[in-house]
């Protein structure tokens, strides 16, 4: 292979579309094709008696190029793609991309679809949940958000929260016990299991250093998702356990004063949060934590040029510190995924595409942005590769979708009162509409096994909305998408192990310190 070959098949992005790689990185496949035939003589023999050479390349090509970008395709749609219709040649098609090391990589990391292989759906598969719930079978969720929240102080005008919903005050007490029990109840061999947001805002619970401590001496992770509204410098002295959080992320509502007031109707809430940042960074430094620390940012509609003006803040906040150097581990920029919500258009991306790379610029450049890891989102990773193609609405539950009720092996959330939602925005206080997807209650069920067994074996009647769309988050859409895809795959006659992931191999293509954020 010449350098520039090497170079293109070596990027951490491959552009499929472009007309120069097309031969590289079909020579690319032709040269592992023949590798992996000396090993496989009878996968060979088959493939050869029905596909001439460049025709089998063509293929393998093809399902790279899709599996890469859109990977909740199915298996059947993938087979219309390359025209082939005899289940088991397309079976020894699989076979080949399944074990081809190279061919995994590209896959699941150097394609548009890169985010939502990493973030969601290994993780997923790799839990077994997807498979437990299409079998209809118990597991412990993979995943569980417990929302401490009493009330909050903001009322975000993208929120789905009640304003007027508060928790009666003796269930700061009554949950945070219900709490430890699942807690008690979890499998401890996956530490990254539970994850503390909201529902309502975190820290409003006096009991969240208990959870915190709790959680710790359990051997879990502690992550929290705040608005950093109430983390002032009294209120860390008094709560010194926020300190020992594996993650904290700070949900930051605008990059200016009339933004934020704009966003979440709380005056000084910019000014607040901001300063509570700088105190937390030298407070943390003292407290010789190593909590990994960050914020999350939503672009909305028509604000595409916020990212700049975030960096430009964060890199203030830096400087503020008086310690000469980046403090902020990652930022996490992700696109507005309601369902009702407003989406940008493909001028106002194109324009977010220029601003991303300029970010790139100021982080290379800047000493207190240097080593931010900036984590894209399943949305936005492909406009930072300079792509304004895969919308992120390609990937929501459809209404049909829905009703599958996907996926309680997977994810839930749980509220002080008990309460375990299906979906993660439906874990709001009296949000209406969003009781029907409360899967049971654990005190009156006692556990959380027997809230997901008694779900499996006996599902609600549900009367579905159309607008019930909104209650999920964007894990859960792609929950949904991926479980609804799995249950197809199988239809269709071919089973997960026969697929184009190697599941049990995948590990070694995915080595990355950035912790995955299990809030949206
Ligand atoms: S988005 Fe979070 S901070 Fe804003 S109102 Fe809703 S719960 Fe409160």
């Amino acid at each position: 292979m010449t350098k520039n070959e090497f170079d293109i098949i070596n990027r951490g992005f491959i552009d499929f579309s472009n007309r120069d790689n097309i031969q590289i990185l079909k020579k690319f496949i032709l040269s592992e094709v023949t590798e992996l035939f000396v090993r496989n003589e009878k996968i060979r023999d088959k493939l050869k008696q029905n596909f001439k050479e460049d025709e089998l390349i063509e293929k393998i090509f093809k399902i790279l190029e899709i599996y890469s970008s859109k990977p909740l395709s199915t298996f059947k749609e993938i087979a219309n793609e390359i025209r082939v219709d005899d289940i088991n040649l397309i079976k020894s098609i699989f076979f080949i991309i399944r074990n081809v090391s190279s061919f995994q990589e590209i896959i699941v990391k150097k394609g548009q679809g890169s985010k939502y292989w990493n973030n969601i759906i290994i993780p997923l598969l790799k839990s077994h949940s997807v498979k437990n719930f299409i079998e209809k079978k118990y597991s412990f969720p993979f995943r569980i958000g417990l929302f401490p929240g009493l009330s909050c102080m903001f009322q975000c005008s993208f929120c789905g929260r009640n304003y007027d919903a508060v928790y009666k005050r003796d269930f700061a007490d009554k949950g945070v016990e219900i709490f430890k029990k699942i807690i008690d109840e979890a499998p401890s061999e996956d530490s990254s299991r539970f994850f503390l947001s909201g529902g309502l805002e975190p820290l409003t619970n006096p009991k969240i250093g208990e959870i915190i401590d709790y959680l710790k001496l359990k051997n879990f992770k502690a992550s929290l998702y705040t608005n950093g509204y109430m983390l002032t410098e009294k209120y860390l002295n008094k709560n010194p356990s926020i300190f020992n959080l594996d993650s904290l992320r700070i949900s930051f509502y605008g990059v200016n004063d009339a933004e934020t007031l704009a966003v979440t109707k709380k005056r000084q809430a910019f000014k607040i949060v901001t300063n509570n940042i700088i105190n937390y960074i030298k407070l943390r430094e003292k407290h010789k934590s190593s909590t990994s620390f960050g914020l999350n940012f939503v672009i909305l509609k028509n604000k595409s040029s916020d990212v700049i003006e975030l960096f430009k803040l964060v890199s203030e906040l830096n400087k503020s510190v008086g310690n000469g150097k980046n403090n902020f581990d990652f930022i996490t920029l992700r696109e507005d995924f309601r369902i009702l919500g407003n989406r940008m258009d493909n001028n106002e991306k194109n324009e977010l595409i220029k601003n991303i790379k300029i970010l790139e610029e100021m982080k290379n450049n800047d000493k207190y942005l240097n080593n931010i890891h900036i984590d894209y989102g399943f949305a936005l990773e492909p406009l930072k590769n300079g792509f304004n193609g895969n919308k992120i609405e390609s990937n929501f539950a459809s209404f049909d979708d829905l009703k599958i009720l996907a996926l309680p092996q997977g994810r839930v959330v749980v509220d002080l009162y008990g309460d375990v939602y299906l979906f993660g925005e439906a874990g709001f206080l009296d949000r209406p509409g969003a009781k029907k997807y409360i899967l049971g209650n654990l005190f009156e069920k006692n556990s959380m096994k027997n809230v997901v067994e008694d779900f499996i074996k006996n599902p609600h009647q549900i009367d579905f909305n159309e607008e019930d769309r909104d209650f999920l988050d964007a894990w859960d859409h792609i929950a949904v998408r991926l479980s609804q895809q799995q249950s197809k795959n199988r239809d269709f006659g071919i089973s997960f192990d026969d697929g184009l992931i190697n599941i049990d191999k995948i590990n070694d293509h995915l080595k990355s310190k950035h912790k995955v954020h299990f809030s949206s």
